[in-house]
């Protein structure tokens, strides 16, 4: 897979695919412009080469045209953080936005309007790819949080540009990041993994069993794996369709000899609300008419100390209902177990919205080695899946 720095942008327009999915408030001023700041490496490069860069990205999830989610909102935060004039072009495609992209002067930039008000985006529309292909000489994808998505803006349009496409810096050192860990990690290796739903994480959990030395489990999915080994679990989010391969992965973990860690105690709650009433139970007894919302102060420490004796650690997912105050707990320690660890020397990778809204809550952010912004993303790949926006840069 070819990057930017395999080209020299002189003279050329780069069509960017960026992530710039960035939170809004209510004005409509960007609130998080991290997604922003973590491709200026790419653009800069295309525009220090002499080149310009037409960017394109979605942003939320329209059913057509939406004014509060137009691209138009975060013009000002992009021109703040890249430093060069940002222009904007109301239209995705066609006439409009092709003389915009003409008329943009080198060393400047044109972003697109969102690339999902126009329902082809999702679709991975060939024609819809085709147009916005006539915007650029050189693609360049930098949009690691969709790249496992086969969208015509981030797999479908690479077609349209045989031997003149290439991976941004953000999008190869999240691809590098992950397959280092995946292959050539310093062991021990931990994962925690956690979040609502076994459903949604089996891929990840199975593939994980050939990686690592220590598999931890907590959020709402750990419940399922609890009712798997017989525990009463009250009214904790189970999945009742999913304790069968709950059962299978707890199998595995033994045959495959690792370690595989459930939580010993979990913060119960009698209803699910921030001022619920709370009591601490042991996690293989929870009682009737209560649910696990966090993992419990036994956990936490348990959590602590195989992640302090560990040198590569991975983390996905919250240890529970972190939006509310009360149930935060547990995943604030992960957090701050990673961030120790980091000190330590331990090389230490956390992805996920959630984690990662977590880690910057807690000024965490900066003290651990690596923050993916692929949530969707590097699960997939850490399933071991080939993602649709990779594969389509390194096709001819
Ligand atoms: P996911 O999108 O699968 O990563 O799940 C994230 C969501 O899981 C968050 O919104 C959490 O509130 C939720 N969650 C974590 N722990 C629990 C739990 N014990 N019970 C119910 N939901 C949970």
């Amino acid at each position: 897979m070819k990057t930017v720095d395999d080209f020299n942008f002189k003279g050329k327009t780069a069509l960017v695919r960026v992530d710039f999915n960035v939170p809004l408030d209510e004005n409509g001023i960007v609130t998080d412009p991290t997604r922003i700041r973590r491709a200026k490496p790419t653009i800069l490069k295309i525009l220090n080469d002499g080149g310009k860069a037409v960017l394109m990205s979605h942003l939320g999830r329209p059913k057509g045209r939406d004014e509060k989610l137009s691209l138009k909102h975060i013009v000002p935060a992009v021109e703040k953080e890249l430093g060069v004039p940002v222009h904007f072009s109301p239209e995705i495609s066609g006439p409009v936005a092709e003389k915009a992209a003409k008329d943009l002067p080198f060393g400047q930039v044109l972003l697109l309007e969102n690339l999902r008000f126009d329902p082809r985006e999702k679709k991975g529309d060939p024609g819809f790819a085709r147009e916005l292909a006539r915007l650029g000489d050189i693609y360049v994808n930098d949009a690691f949080g969709t790249a496992h998505r086969a969208h015509a803006s981030t797999a479908v349009i690479a077609r349209y540009f045989p031997g003149r496409k290439a991976a941004g810096h953000l999008l190869a050192s999240e691809t590098n990041t992950i397959q280092k860990l995946l292959t050539e990690a310093r062991h021990p290796v931990t994962a925690i993994i956690g979040g609502a739903k076994v459903s949604s994480k089996i891929g990840v959990l199975e593939n994980l069993l050939n990686v690592v030395d220590n598999l931890i489990i907590v959020g709402g999915m750990a419940f399922t794996f609890l009712k798997a080994l017989g525990y009463p679990t009250g009214n904790s989010l189970v999945e009742d369709d999913y304790v069968e391969t709950a059962r299978n992965i707890l199998e595995k973990a033994k045959t495959n000899n690792i370690r595989l860690l459930l939580p010993v105690d979990v913060v119960a709650a009698d209803r699910f609300a921030p001022d619920a009433q709370t009591r601490i139970v042991p996690a293989d007894n929870i009682p009737d008419g209560w649910m696990g919302l966090d993992i419990g102060p036994k956990t936490r420490e348990q959590i602590a100390r195989v992640v302090n004796q560990s040198k590569t650690v991975l983390w996905n997912g919250p240890a529970g209902v972190f939006e509310m105050e009360p149930f935060a707990e547990g995943t604030v320690a992960i957090a701050r177990a990673l961030a120790e660890a980091t000190k330590n020397g331990a090389f230490t990778v956390v992805g996920g919205g959630d984690s990662v809204a977590a880690l910057e809550k807690y000024g965490l952010a900066g003290k651990v080695s690596y923050v993916s912004t692929g949530g969707g993303a590097m699960l997939e790949m850490l399933e071991g899946k080939e993602l649709p926006g990779i594969k389509a840069l390194e096709e001819e």
